[in-house]
This record gives C-alpha cells, structure tokens and sequence, in this order.
C-alpha cells in the first residue's frame, strides 16, 4: 500500500474516531490494543467498562489526546498534562501524528540570511544584535541588492527551499527606502520558486499589505516565551505588540512563523503557556521555529546552561501533537545536538532545520554534516509549499461550530 493511501486510511480513521462522544476513550483503546502484545496485556476495566490503566498504569495524557485532530479549543491543562506524559510516549504519539499530516521522512531546508545586522533598540536579552548589550557583534547597513539575491541563489542551488530574512529593527518606521528594497527582494526571490520569509520587526497593515503583494510567503515574528516569563526578557515591546502584528500578517493574507525559544529561564509552565498562545490562536501558525537558546557572551542570559535534547524533544513533540498540520522548525541550538539526537527531534515531530553555517549571528550545523545526516537518517529534503492551508482549515473550524458551514460566511 502506498504511503498516500495509508495517510489517508489514518486520517479517515481519525475523523470517525473523533466524531465520537467517546473519541478520546477509543483512541486509548486502540493506542493500548495496539502497542500491547496480547501475552503482556494488562489492561484494567473500571466498573464502567472504561480501559483506564495499561500495565499497571495510568494511560498518559498524550495517549488520548494525540488524535491528529486540528483543534482551537485547547485547554492549557491538556497541553500541560501532554507535555508532562512520559518522553517515549510523547516520542511515540508525536511521530504517530506527524505521520497523518506529513510525510515523515521530508524534512524541509530553510536559510536565513540577516540583511540587516545588529544595532537594534530592542532589549531581547538572548540577543547579540541588540545594542543594549556589548557583544561582539557590530552593527551594519543593509546588505545591498546583489548581496542578498546571490545569497539567495547558492541557499537554492544547496537544497533549501524557503529563503528568510531578518533586520534587526524594532519596527519599519523611517525605514521607507529600504523597506522598498526588501518588497524588491521578495519579488526576486519568489520568482526563482522558493517560500519567502521575513523578519523584520513590527508590521503596519500597509507593509503588510506591501509584502503580501510582493509575493511574501511567510513572516516571522516570535512569541519567544509566555505572557507572564515575557516582561523578564523583553522591555521594550510587549507580548500584546507581538499578538496584533501577527494578526496583522495573517490579515493581510500573509502565512504566519511564529515560536519561540526555550533555556531563558522559564518553567515547563511557561513553556505549557506559549505553546497554548500558539495553539488557540484562530488559526494556527503555518510555521512554528523551536529554538533552543545559544547564550552569547555579553548578553544578560550569557550564563544560562545548555538545553537538553529532551527538553527540546518535549516541545517539539508537544508543538506536533497540538498543531498538528504545521510544520515544525528545529532552529537555533541545533549545532549543539549530534545526529542522533537530531534524529529524535525529526522523529517526535520536527520538519524543518536551518542550514548554512550561521543562523542570523550565531553559528549553525554545517552544510556537508546536514547532507550526511540525510543520507544517514535516509531524510528527503521537502519541496516548496505556497499554500495557506491552516487558515483555511480555522475558517472551516469557525463555520462548522457556528451553523455547520450552512451558511456563507465571506
Ligand atoms: S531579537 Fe530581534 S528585536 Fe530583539 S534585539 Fe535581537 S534583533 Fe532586535
């Protein structure tokens, strides 16, 4: 049977099981009937009938809440009981949904380019950029025209299949004459067939407007952690700023990247916190970066331990299982994690990496050992995509809870 039948035998299967009172129920029904090997099975009945435990346990969290479903109504106690489900469940379950949405060996090669490095009057403080804080990172002028297209054309040429581009600016405003440079370079880009991303700071509609019609595919603005850890990393724009310049973006037609970053200092509950922002948003990002922090020296989170793979795989499999159609982008801090641990990030949910040597200023994988680890983990890299399909999928959301999609909503 073919990959696309047996993707859709599953999500045929899923939409029956969810439009069941009981979906969650049968779903850990079949989740235990189907990784217990009938010799070993030790599935208790309540009195009810009600399979509650396996082997003695409680069946996780994530066991019956990773139906694949795209919902908008998750409640940050699910999220949180999901994240906190033991790892090889969460590894098993995330992989599990991965494969319903996506083909789970296409991993996506993105570059990011920073046109417009350092000097920024934000006070991010994991940033390098930000001219708060004495770093070695100086600032500099846009990157001209030739720069950014030649950029563009070796990022194509080397695999990647989404071009991003990041200014270290708090917001576009005085920015007229090279702001019309970059709507120019997402017109060239787009036109060699790739997915354009920006990320350039705070958007009106206009510029929205601008770079949609420009032919943007995607833009990037991170949530980076959750509302309450949020006013402890940055002071100088607030968590609502960010809210209203992605609905902004998604206005404007425009798909959404938006994620975050763990080894700040925040909880388990922070993370819980941001994933849930994300996840009950109308609709879902298309795109959702999970970076691990790389602390630069000069930065106030200069000391701040490394993240471990498993904290990393947490959320990304906890990211996978409550936003299941978008893809996941294991971004900074990979240049940290050895192949096989890498190889577990693309198993709990992860599909999408950064190559090139540097992400924005901080260093990243190398290209050969990117090329490498596909052919070892037998990956295939993923086409391009300019499809808003999430959003789509909310509006359908939207009518099918209002009137059951009876009426027209436009
Ligand atoms: S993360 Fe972006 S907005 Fe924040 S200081 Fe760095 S460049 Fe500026």
């Amino acid at each position: 049977m073919s990959f696309t039948s047996l993707r859709l035998l599953s999500s045929r299967a899923i939409k029956l099981s969810a439009n069941s009172k009981n979906a969650a129920f049968q779903f850990s029904r079949s989740y235990t009937a189907a990784s217990t090997p009938a010799q070993f099975a030790t599935i208790d009945e309540n009195p009810r009938g009600q399979t509650q435990m396996a082997f003695g346990r409680e069946i996780p969290a994530v066991a019956k809440n990773a139906t694949g479903e795209l919902r908008f109504d998750w409640k940050k106690e699910e999220i949180e009981a999901i994240y906190h489900s033991p790892i090889m469940e969460l590894l098993y379950h995330g992989a599990n949904v991965h494969r319903l949405h996506f083909d789970p060996l296409a991993v996506q090669q993105c570059t990011l380019l920073s046109i417009k490095t350092g000097g920024c009057s934000e006070d991010c403080k994991y940033c390098p950029q930000s001219s708060s804080y004495s770093t070695d990172v100086k600032a500099q002028k846009m990157l001209d025209t030739d720069e950014v297209l030649k950029a563009a054309r070796a990022a194509k040429a080397a695999g990647s299949t989404r071009f991003c581009m990041g200014a270290a600016w708090r917001d576009l405003a005085g920015r007229k004459s090279n702001f019309k440079k970059i709507v120019g370079f997402v017109k060239e880009i787009r036109a060699m067939d790739m997915e354009v991303c920006c990320t350039l700071g705070m958007l009106n509609d206009d510029q929205a407007n601008q770079l949609k019609e420009a032919g943007l595919t995607a833009y990037n603005h991170n949530l980076d952690t959750s509302r309450e850890y949020y006013p402890k990393i940055i002071t100088t724009r607030s968590y609502d700023e960010r809210l209203e310049t992605i609905s902004k973006v998604r206005e404007a037609g425009i798909s959404v990247c938006s994620g975050g970053i763990i080894g700040l200092g925040e909880t388990d509950t922070d993370r819980v916190g941001m994933l849930h922002t994300l996840a009950t948003m109308p609709a879902h990002p298309e795109s959702v970066p999970v970076n691990a922090l790389l602390a630069v020296e000069g930065t106030p989170l200069e000391k701040q331990e490394p993240v471990k793979v498993w904290d990393m795989i947490r959320m990304i499999a906890t990211a996978r299982i409550v936003m299941p159609k978008t893809m996941i982008r294991l971004s900074a801090g990979r240049v940290r994690f050895t192949e096989a641990e890498q190889a577990l990030c693309f198993m709990s949910g992860a599909n999408s990496i950064f190559t090139g040597d540097k992400l924005l200023t901080t260093p990243n994988n190398k290209f050969n050992a990117d090329q490498q680890m596909f052919e070892t983990l037998g990956l295939v890299p993923k086409a391009a995509s300019f499809k808003i399909d999430l959003a789509a999928e909310a509006e359908v959301n939207e009518k099918s809870e209002c009137c059951g999609g009876k009426h027209d909503h436009a």
